[in-house]
């Protein structure tokens, strides 16, 4: 048998666990005309290959019962939903062509630029946040001011690099004035975010601040009440700190920020860089 280029054996396993997925097990053989095996040697893919050109077994139930309809070609485009499970990239895609141009919400006759979230697709550790600030609208993307220098040197101190971990808002345009948003605001951007969660599935997510932990957690309670535990949020693990604006406020409140921080990389495994890797 032909060894495979890694390319190609690498779409094999995909296609294979696709079907498995669908309960596909049981295959059989079809034919290979003399002159199909002959392109397909020359194409350096025959043997192993053939097992991509295997057809599932039709049940026969449906081979019996005329009126029952056909099974659906099986090369057919995968459903949304599997390719959201087989590629984040894509279901983040998705998500952000349905918002669109959105104005579900009063917030987009303010805004510049919708910040939707920036990030690895597949990132273990997800910070979710307020909502866009000034700096935020202009760029198109979450925390790149002065909070998000701080959060990126809180991603440091965790032994991350901010391309690693994804990061989000409760609402994806600027509210004026930097205010909070109101509840029918962020109650109509957050199933967006919700989205994204269930796409990203991190192992942990950091809420940062007081709005993020009440649309994430469902409850208003003070950021005290929320601080030092992990709760659980659609399955992940969730923990509540400070928002970096309110650390550049008040940098006592640091040393606290560092101890949340601290819980989320207990749950991931993580460990502190040493001075020297910083
Ligand atoms: Fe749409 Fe969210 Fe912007 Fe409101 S905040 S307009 S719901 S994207």
């Amino acid at each position: 048998m032909p060894s495979l280029d890694p390319a190609t054996r690498q779409a094999l396993e995909a296609r294979l666990r696709f079907y498995r997925e669908l309960g596909l097990t049981d295959f059989y053989r079809r034919p290979v005309a003399a002159s199909e095996a002959a392109v397909a040697d020359s194409a350096g893919v025959s043997a192993a290959a053939e097992t991509i050109i295997e057809e599932p077994q039709a049940q026969s139930s449906f081979e019996e019962n005329p009126s029952i309809p056909p099974r659906k070609p099986i090369f057919a485009p995968p459903p949304v939903s599997d390719v959201l499970e087989q590629d984040r990239a894509a279901g983040l895609r998705a998500i952000q062509d349905d918002i669109g141009d959105c104005t579900r919400c009063a917030l987009h006759k303010g805004r510049n630029k919708l910040v939707f979230g920036d990030g690895d697709p597949n990132a273990r550790l997800m910070f979710v946040g307020e909502g866009p600030g000034a700096d935020e609208d202009a760029q198109g993307l979450p925390f790149v001011g002065r909070a998000g220098q701080l959060l990126n040197n809180m991603i440091g101190a965790m032994g991350l690099k901010r391309e690693q971990v994804y990061i989000a808002n409760v609402v994806k345009c600027r509210p004026p004035q930097n205010r909070t948003p109101e509840p029918e605001e962020a109650n109509t951007c957050s199933p967006f975010l919700f989205r994204q969660i269930d796409v990203i599935r991190p192992e942990v997510i950091v809420a940062l601040g007081a709005t993020a932990a009440t649309y994430l957690l469902g409850q208003r309670q003070p950021l005290a009440g929320l601080r030092g535990r992990v709760h659980s949020f659609r399955g992940t693990k969730l923990i509540v700190t400070y928002h970096p604006a309110f650390l550049l406020r008040d940098p006592r409140q640091k040393k606290e920020a560092w101890a949340d921080l601290q819980i989320a990389m207990r749950e991931l495994g993580l460990k502190a860089p040493s001075k020297s890797e910083t």
